[in-house]
């Protein structure tokens, strides 16, 4: 295992040798609970495979994208978030939390506060959308 991946607190989580609140997980993709939550409800969408960032994604990659974006439903039905209150994005590089790709799930919207709401505030430099890396994915083609 590369230095990178057995050092990496998501990697670590995902092989079940740290502590982290599973909400779902599959062959693909795992689902947990954010440390420090910024709202009632926010998650993290994690691939089982350790890519870097949003930035790294390759087009090859684009099945795994997609499947970590159709698991925002799959976590918001088994919740009962209602889906206009769900805030999701990417951290863009530089400015990384955690190196290991992870999508935030956050609902409600309206019970962030205002710093939270700028430091995930899509299209901005800091944090994107789904359709913002889903459409550079597909520019490589
Ligand atoms: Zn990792
Ligand atoms: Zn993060």
């Amino acid at each position: 295992m590369a230095a990178e991946v057995t050092n990496c607190i998501f990697c670590k989580i995902i092989r079940n040798e740290e502590p982290g609140e599973k909400i779902y997980e599959d062959e693909d993709v795992t689902c947990i609970k954010d440390i420090r939550p910024a709202s009632t409800h926010h998650y993290l969408i994690i691939p089982n495979r350790h890519i870097r960032n949003a930035k790294a994604l390759k087009p090859e990659d684009s099945e795994l994208f997609n499947k970590i974006v159709a698991t925002v439903d799959v976590i918001s039905e088994k919740l009962s978030l209602d889906p206009a209150s769900i805030r999701t994005g990417f951290h863009w590089p530089p400015f990384n939390t955690v190196d290991h790709l992870h999508l935030h799930v956050i609902s409600p919207i309206d019970q962030m506060n205002i710093m939270r709401k700028m430091m995930f505030s899509p299209s901005t430099y800091w944090f994107v959308s789904t359709d913002y890396v889903k459409s550079r994915l597909e520019e490589y083609k």
